[in-house]
């Protein structure tokens, strides 16, 4: 019996760096990719001045601007963009079903998730009005615009461990800012950062408010407001950054359920593949990978999500 085919042969959903670089590999592959370009066209990086650690650019991009050439790119080849947003999936049958914020459903041969993470800030307003601006989420980014200066990294897990260790190649002097006495992270990880003699810590605190300047529309971050929660004290600790680390959450929520996550909702996949446990659901990019969370890295399962999709397109067409 012949199966039932999708309107498309690939959907795929975000166009952060995997995203569009599934396009660009699947367009190519003359499979007329669909992508959906939720709230955050672009992704994460829309949202960061200069990338340099992006292979081929030797002088540096802007996150803007690499991200308009990658959407470029895709285009050339075929790919249609929807600005929309996803909201609702049904991979129970074949063709796979998903629904737009607007209400309109498409059907696929194939769904390549590529949706990315959310890096999780701290909520409050001082925060927003820095974010790029001395305020980042991304030590391994970021932390080369800090030399010799004073930074601070919030959190107490391993991310933040990590982060404020790495800073210490850059930065004058670190201070790590944890709400509770306690670490989350491990042993060996707080071992090494109190050994680190250019790292200090404020335990039981938390940061009250980011404050700069801006003079000329340029703003400057020029220090923090920070309250020890068990005395109630307040004082003005004076920095360049803030490095807020206190975890990122995957954008999987609508898979909920429906693909194997894990306990924080980060996507499974088969190993070595970008394959989901649903067959001609594909997962890359910060959506699937916990680890690396890095644009080059998302690009790089993007492709292979593409050539998964490729070749499970293939195997239906012989069916
Ligand atoms: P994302 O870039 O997160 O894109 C996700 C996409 O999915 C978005 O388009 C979003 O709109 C879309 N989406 C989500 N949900 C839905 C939905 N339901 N329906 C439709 N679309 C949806 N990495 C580096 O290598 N170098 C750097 O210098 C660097 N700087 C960074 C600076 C900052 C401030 C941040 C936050 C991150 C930085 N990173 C950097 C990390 C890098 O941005 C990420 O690793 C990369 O963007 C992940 O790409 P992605 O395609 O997986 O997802
Ligand atoms: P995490 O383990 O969830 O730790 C987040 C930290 O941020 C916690 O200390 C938490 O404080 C703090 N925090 C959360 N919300 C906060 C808020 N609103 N204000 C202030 N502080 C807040 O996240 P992670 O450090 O990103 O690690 C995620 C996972 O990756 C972990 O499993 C970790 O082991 C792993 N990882 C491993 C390595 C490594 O092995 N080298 C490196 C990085 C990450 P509380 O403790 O008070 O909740």
């Amino acid at each position: 019996m012949s199966k039932q085919r999708g309107q498309h042969k690939v959907i795929i959903i975000g166009t952060g760096p995997a995203g569009l670089t599934a396009a660009i590999y699947t367009a190519r592959a003359n499979l007329e990719p669909v992508i959906f370009e939720g709230s955050q066209p672009g992704g994460q990086l829309m949202i960061t001045t200069d990338i340099e650690n992006y292979p081929g650019f030797e002088n540096g991009i802007s996150g803007p601007e690499l991200m308009d050439v990658m959407r470029k790119q895709a285009q050339r080849f075929g790919s249609t963009s929807y600005f929309k947003t996803i909201t609702k999936v049904d991979f129970s049958s074949r063709p796979h079903r998903v629904w737009a914020d607007d209400g309109t459903e498409y059907t696929s041969d194939t769904v390549i998730i590529a949706t990315g993470a959310s890096a999780k800030y701290l909520g409050i307003q001082s925060e927003h009005n820095y974010i790029g601006y001395g305020v980042s989420a991304c030590a391994t980014c970021d932390g080369f615009f800090f030399k010799n200066q004073r930074v601070v990294v919030v959190g107490g897990g391993d991310t933040a461990m990590e982060e404020a260790n790495y800073l210490t190649h850059h930065a004058s002097e670190v201070l790590v800012i944890h709400r509770r006495d306690e670490f989350r992270a491990s042993k060996i990880m707080v071992n090494r950062t109190q050994k680190n003699p250019k790292i200090r810590f404020a335990l039981n605190t938390v940061i009250e408010e980011i404050l700069g300047t801006e003079e000329g529309g340029r703003k400057s971050l020029t220090g923090v407001k920070l309250k020890n929660v068990v005395t109630g004290e307040t004082v003005i600790h004076n920095c360049e950054g803030v490095f807020v680390a206190i975890g990122h959450q995957p954008n999987t929520q609508i898979f909920n359920g429906i693909l194997d996550m894990n306990e924080v909702g980060y996507l499974e996949t088969a190993k070595t593949s970008t394959k989901t446990k649903i067959k001609g659901v594909f997962a890359c990019g910060d959506a699937q990978d916990s680890i690396y969370r890095q644009a080059i890295t998302a690009a790089g399962t993007g492709c292979m999500s593409a050539i998964d999709a490729e070749r499970y397109i293939e195997t239906i067409d012989v069916e």
